[in-house]
């Protein structure tokens, strides 16, 4: 079957870790742009890159990157999306689309928008999907598949770019929504700022306490405990940036987890088993409905893979009446 035409002539990726170097290897496999120039703050991730062979040329300066792209995307951290912005402000090529990818959307709306010149499309975009792993080498083609991603076009952007760039997030095997970026950023805090804040918390919580030893929490993770380090793994530089640039709507959500938490904390202090079983039901629910729309495996554990039972049966302490 023979791929459609590219959808944009040259794309400018400026970052590329593990979002960047994703978009970068669909891009190219499902061949949705012509040629790749990219940017990367440091001389060893543009080396990484270059030997990855990901993009078509690596260039030392954003600037650089962005001249004749007609789609730039901008995959760094939120806190630095701004000074990129008026970076490359002046050497953007008319009618471009500028996107970036940034987990929170009201801080780039605010920081980015004002330094980008008015013969542009501006279009800001989050694809909700991603690991706890960083920098060039964690990236896969595949990583956007069946995952959204939301687009928060400013008010009177141009209906025909945001429809390419929809056209492109669609290429790359992502779901398409559009919505306004305050409600991006509450939506964000409740499914996945708040989510990685208690992670953070209950991983360190663990690691404080005097009674249990480190080499215990690690050795017993497998009760759910593991399930949080995953999370909590994620990138310093990227969630200091989420959390800081989303103040408001992650102080709002964790106003309301910390109610919730007190009305458990209650239950358990009160021995009301009812309300600990009803709010578990409902908790329940949830995970299958997630599972029933596709956003996760029903396979147990995750889909991990377990050990196959040792060849040898092991030596069976107990004899049974059967045995004799
Ligand atoms: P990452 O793997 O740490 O990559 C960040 C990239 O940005 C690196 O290539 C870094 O270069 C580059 N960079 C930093 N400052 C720069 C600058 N001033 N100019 C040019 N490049 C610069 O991070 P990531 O996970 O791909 O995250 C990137 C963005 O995607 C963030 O805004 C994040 O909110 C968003 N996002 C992340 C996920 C996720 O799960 N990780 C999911 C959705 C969206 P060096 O390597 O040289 O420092």
């Amino acid at each position: 079957m023979t791929k459609p035409a590219p959808l944009f002539n040259r794309l400018a990726l400026i970052g590329v870790g593990l979002i960047g170097s994703s978009i970068a290897r669909a891009a190219r496999a499902q061949g949705a742009v012509r040629e790749i120039a990219a940017s990367a703050r440091s001389a060893a991730t543009r080396r990484r890159v270059a030997e990855l062979g990901l993009v078509d040329q690596v260039l030392e300066s954003n600037a650089a990157a962005v001249a004749g792209a007609d789609l730039i995307i901008v995959c760094a951290p939120v806190g630095v999306c701004g000074e990129i912005a008026k970076e490359i402000a002046p050497h953007l090529k008319s009618g471009a689309v500028v996107s970036d990818v940034g987990s929170v959307k009201g801080a780039i709306v605010r920081d980015m928008g004002p330094e980008l010149p008015a013969n542009v499309h501006f279009v800001p975009a989050h694809p909700v999907a991603g690991t706890e792993h960083s920098g060039p080498d964690a990236g896969f083609a595949e990583l956007f598949v069946g995952r959204w991603c939301i687009l928060t076009p400013p008010a009177g952007a141009d209906p025909a770019a945001v429809e390419r760039l929809a056209a492109f997030w669609r290429a790359l095997g992502a779901n398409v929504e559009s919505m306004p970026a305050v409600h991006h950023d509450l939506v964000l805090a409740i499914t996945s700022h708040l989510p990685h804040l208690i992670a953070y918390t209950i991983v360190g919580t663990a690691d404080e306490l005097g009674e249990v030893t480190r080499s215990e929490v690690l050795k017993f993770s497998a009760g759910g405990f593991r399930d949080f380090t995953r999370i909590a793994a994620s990138d310093p530089t990227m969630w200091r940036d989420v959390f800081l640039a989303n103040k408001d709507a992650v102080l709002e959500m964790l106003g309301t987890f910390n109610e919730d938490l007190a009305q458990l904390t209650r239950a358990i202090r009160r021995g009301d088993g009812d309300a600990l079983f009803d709010h578990f039901t409902r908790t329940r629910a949830i995970r299958r409905g997630i599972v029933d729309i596709g956003q996760d495996s029903p396979a147990p554990d995750f889909g991990r893979p377990h050990p196959d039972l040792p060849a040898e049966p092991l030596p069976r302490p107990y004899a049974t009446a059967d045995d004799k």
